[in-house]
């Protein structure tokens, strides 16, 4: 089911619950700031969700209430993660969906990287 964009943060989430080690994930990157894993269901060869370590439900939420420290952290965090995977040269995709009409399903702030082939027209028509 979509969540919605703003509203209480979720401590149960799962985002949260990977944030705290409670459930698995493939880690690629980690900091002071971000993690970044893997997408349990992949949509392109590579897809890795990087989100920051706050408790922020969205885009909308995070540049709300997020210190200067925290934004600058998790951009420089998702520029970290599309270099350190090779993406740079062959290009990729960000992502972030928030609310209802975006079908976000987790309520964590989340950025998706798809890489690893061309990804074709940026919506589905
Ligand atoms: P959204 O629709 O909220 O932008 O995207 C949520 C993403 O989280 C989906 O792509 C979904 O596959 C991914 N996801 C949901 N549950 C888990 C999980 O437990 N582990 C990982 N690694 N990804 C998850």
């Amino acid at each position: 089911m979509p969540v919605e964009a703003l509203g209480d943060y979720d401590d149960s989430n799962i985002f949260a619950r990977i944030l705290r080690g409670e459930i698995p994930s493939k880690r690629v990157f980690e900091n002071e700031w971000a993690i970044a894993f893997h997408d349990i269901n992949p949509q392109a060869p590579v897809h890795v969700l990087v989100i920051p370590r706050g408790a922020y439900r969205s885009w909308a939420d995070f540049s709300a209430k997020a210190s200067d420290a925290e934004i600058a952290g998790f951009v420089r965090a998702v520029g970290s993660v599309a270099r350190d995977l090779g993406l740079e040269d062959p290009g990729y995709r960000l992502l972030a969906n928030a609310g209802i009409n975006a079908h976000q399903e987790v309520p964590h702030l989340h950025v998706h990287l798809f890489g690893g082939k061309p990804l074709g027209p940026m919506l589905a028509r």
